[in-house]
Parts: structure tokens; sequence; C-alpha cells
């Protein structure tokens, strides 16, 4: 159980000056790739303004915080630094050090603080640190003192900790998979923040870790029995004296100690009961363990299912979920449509030599290409193809519409359209990036509900932009990093016993 003694000196009614920053990465562990301090660069490093350029108009956490300093009245809200990453694996221990250290210089130079904000993931892993973002609320906390309170958003994939709990004020979860509230559930933190600082409501905070981590196919809050078990943590956060109500899914292929889903519960002061709203929730996810685990179609039967259709058909890539840390250049279903003659094929590769021959060749060159696996062993062998250039762009584009995570801005790098045979259309890009907008296709002259099979990579986050153009969702437990049946993979540091790795386990919280 969790609270802080918050200063409460400020005039219940005067101006707060509230402190927002943020590293936002999830970290799989598996993966070959890792961040450094270029990487970090390379994502962006932003400070002051440019985060609100960046974020301020968008549905991400950062601008549900940036937007506080405009809807909570008296409420000044001050950007100091921020990176989101794309998840990849883990960052190295200096570049870690080094952002963390220019947060904690920011924070001292600019104080006094009324409160902070921080938009985190929380399933970063960092040199030696597996719980990262633990370590940053460590350092923050330390930093601010036990006076200042403390609010923190976190993904719906987030390994939540002890740690992360007991050095924040306030910890909201994004309750929606794909994650359309990133924005609204910052927005609420926020507020709890801003109610706290005037010393409106004291909040104790409790957190139960569930020893589950649920298939990354029964993941969707649409979906069963997720629907049915976030309405239950709407109907707790409205319970008296309940200021927040959340659940965390985990993040499977962060192999960590703190692997597994969390309850968390904000009370206004009585730490039994957020204790036992806690333990209730985690008791209901518990009874539907069965339900958060699936079998998968493999790769073959995947592809034939995706030929047969109907069409279009949206076959999601499992194993290379760009979005959780896959390399976005895995081969295993396009050397599955080759093989089954799949006509109007639709998809991206992570592949930036052959972005560069096909931009030194020119728009209507045909053209011969290995592509893909190129990033390890795990994804596929590298594909021989022989096709036209049909466009070669700068690879940016915007989304305004509500995407997952909230992004707007996106940017695939130097880009080229291939067109090969069958009417296969290949989207070979110089950056990872997932497939979560209709428009990474748009801007590129192609209509995606006039194609076939579209193969994405990820498993939920692609939803939100395709479900509504296609006919049918197909997933294949394609090998990788990211593979839908993870007990295939090998683990080290993960809890045990942990379901589903572990069935025959007794949980009682
Ligand atoms: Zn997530």
């Amino acid at each position: 159980m969790y609270r802080h003694t918050i200063r409460g000196s400020r005039a219940r009614g005067g101006q707060l000056r509230v402190a927002t920053l943020g590293l936002f990465h999830e970290a799989n562990t598996f993966s070959s790739t890792g961040v450094d301090w270029a990487g970090l660069e390379e994502a962006g490093i932003l400070r002051g303004n440019e985060v609100v350029d960046r974020f301020g108009e968008s549905g991400s956490a950062m601008g549900g915080f940036l937007a506080a300093g405009r809807e909570i009245p008296r409420v000044e809200v001050v950007p100091l630094v921020f990176c989101r990453l794309t998840p990849t694996g883990p960052i190295a221990g200096h570049a870690f050090d080094r952002f963390v250290g220019i947060m904690l210089d920011e924070l001292n130079e600019k104080r006094p603080w009324d409160a902070v904000l921080l938009a985190l993931h929380g399933a970063a892993v960092a040199g030696s640190a597996t719980d990262a973002d633990g370590e940053i609320l460590r350092r923050v906390r330390e930093t601010v003192g036990e006076s200042v309170p403390i609010g923190v958003t976190l993904d719906l994939h987030a390994n939540v900790t002890e740690e992360m709990i007991r050095r924040s004020t306030v910890t909201t979860v994004f309750r929606t998979n794909p994650h359309v509230d990133a924005r609204e559930r910052a927005l609420a933190c926020a507020e709890l923040i801003a109610s706290a600082a005037r010393g409106r409501v004291t909040p104790v905070q409790a957190l139960v870790k569930i020893p589950l981590v649920p298939h990354i196919l029964c993941q969707g809050t649409a979906d069963e029995p997720l629907r049915q078990i976030m309405a239950a943590v709407e109907a707790v956060a409205h319970q008296p004296g309940v200021l927040s109500a959340d659940l965390a899914l985990g993040f499977p292929y962060a192999d960590t100690p703190d692997l597994g889903m969390a309850s968390i519960i904000v009370h206004d002061g009585d730490p039994s009961a957020a204790q036992a709203h806690a333990s209730m929730l985690a008791r209901l996810v518990w009874e539907h363990r069965d339900k958060l685990w699936t079998e998968m179609l493999s790769v073959d039967g995947a592809v034939e299912t995706a030929k047969r259709g109907p069409h279009p058909l949206l076959l999601l890539d499992v194993g290379d979920n760009v979005g959780g840390g896959g390399p976005a250049d895995s081969t295993h279903l396009l050397d599955g449509a080759l093989g089954h003659r799949v006509a109007g094929w639709l998809q991206t590769l992570y592949d930036p030599e052959s972005v560069a021959a096909c931009a030194r060749a020119g728009v209507g060159s045909e053209v011969t290409l290995w592509v893909g696996g190129k990033t390890d062993g795990l994804h596929g062998g590298t594909v021989c193809i022989t096709g036209r250039v049909e466009r070669v762009g700068d690879g940016a584009f915007e989304d305004p519409t509500p995407t997952h995570g909230g992004q707007r801005f996106f940017d695939a790098g130097p880009t080229a359209v291939v067109g090969c045979e069958r009417d296969m259309i290949l989207v070979l890009t110089s950056r990872r990036l997932p497939n979560t907008s209709l428009n990474q296709m748009r801007s590129l002259g192609i209509e995606p509900d006039t194609r076939k099979v579209i193969a994405a990579k990820g498993v939920i986050a692609p939803r939100a932009a395709y479900g509504p153009v296609v006919r049918r969702i197909v997933a294949a437990d394609s090998p990788g990093v990211t593979r839908g049946d993870f007990t295939k993979l090998h683990y080290e540091r993960r809890p045990w016993p942990l379901y589903p790795f572990e069935r025959d386990m007794v949980f009682s919280p």
C-alpha cells in the first residue's frame, strides 16, 4: 500500500505549475535490435515546445498531459523533455542514464514544481534495469522529494512493478486495445494529480500482480473476455472513494521478473478499500484465464485461408509485430504468399538497402531484389522478387483520425513501392514502422480496400486502421520475437509459476 504526504501548502485555488516529461519504450528482450544514444536521437529527443509541436494535438498520453494545461483551470503544464521509441530491444545502460540525467537536470533547473506528470510505457528495459520505468520513477522521486505528487500514465501492456507504484502518487493505465484512450487516461491522471496537489484528495495506491500473461490474440478490449473484465474495471472506478481503477495486461516479450498482469486501484485515503478492489479484479481475471489463451493457425494454414478469402482480408504477421519489437522484415508470410501463388497481396517490409536500389533504378524500372530477412536469423530468409518500381517517396505521412496510441505524424523513411506478378505490391521502407494507419498506403497511392490480402505486421494495432475495410481477419503463428504462442520462446527471468507456462497453479489474491 502506497501513499505520499503531499505538501498541500498551495492555496486551494492557486495556480499549479506542473512539469511533464517522459520516456516511452516497450522492450522486446528477445529482439536482436537495441537502442543506443543515436537511436534515442533518431526517435527524437524533444525539448520544451518541440514536445508541444509533435504531441500537443495528438491522442497520445503526452497529448493528454499537455491538454491538462488547457483544460484544467489554473494548471500550467511545462513540457521538459520527451522521447517516444518504437518498440525494440532494450536501451543501452549509458544511453538510458544520459537521457534520465537530462530529465533530472530539467526538473532541477526549472523548479519549483507543484507536481510532475510522467508519460511512461511500463515495459522498458535498460542496461541491467529490468524495470527501467520504476528506475525513472525512483530517480524522479529522489529529485523532487516526497511532497511533490507524481502522476504517471502507463500503456495497457505495462509490466507494472511495486517500485513504480511506490514512487508514484497516481498511476493510470490505458484501458483500450487498440489504445485509443491514451489522451483520456493521461488527462484523468493529471486531474487527480491537480486535486492531490491542492489537498482535495489523498491518493493511496494498491497493486496486485496477477501471475498470468494473456495470449496476444485475446487482448482486444472490445472482445470477450476482456470486454466484460474492462467493464468491471469501469464499475470499480465508479465505486465511492475510488479515484481510479486499472488493469495492465503485461508485455509477454519482456522477459523480466515483473512479467504479468496487474490490477491497480487509486483510492481517496483508504488503503484497505484499495487493496480489496484490486484483489477482486485480480480474482475476476484469474477466473477467466482459460479464455485468455488460444491456439493459432500455422503460417501455411493462415496463408491458405487468406487465399480463399473472403477478400479483402487482413492477415496478421504475429511473429513480426513491429509494435511489439518485431524487426519489420520477416519474410515468413511473403514466402508463404509466393509459395501458394496468392494474388492481390499487399505488405510492407523494412529494407533500406532495397529502397536505395529502387531509388537508383528509378520509377518505371524493372528490378530484381533480395528483400527482407536481414535483421537476424529468426524471421525467415531473404526472398528474391522481381517487379517494377511504381513509386519512390520520403515515407512521411499524417493521420488525423484516432489511431493506435494516438500518433498523428509518421515517418517510414525513404520508401519504394514495387509491383510484382499476380498483382502483388510490396512497400519497402527505410524505418521500422507498424501498420497502424491506412494513410501509410494511401499516401503512396494505394487503396487498401482494393487489395485481396493485406499482410500487416502486428496483432491488435493494425485493426483500428484496417478492420473497417476488410471482410475477414486471420492471424498467423509466424516464428519471431513476438511469436503468438510465446511459450515457444526461451525465457530466463520470468516469474514462476506463471500462466500459461504453468497451468496447474493456485492463485488466491
Ligand atoms: Zn500497448
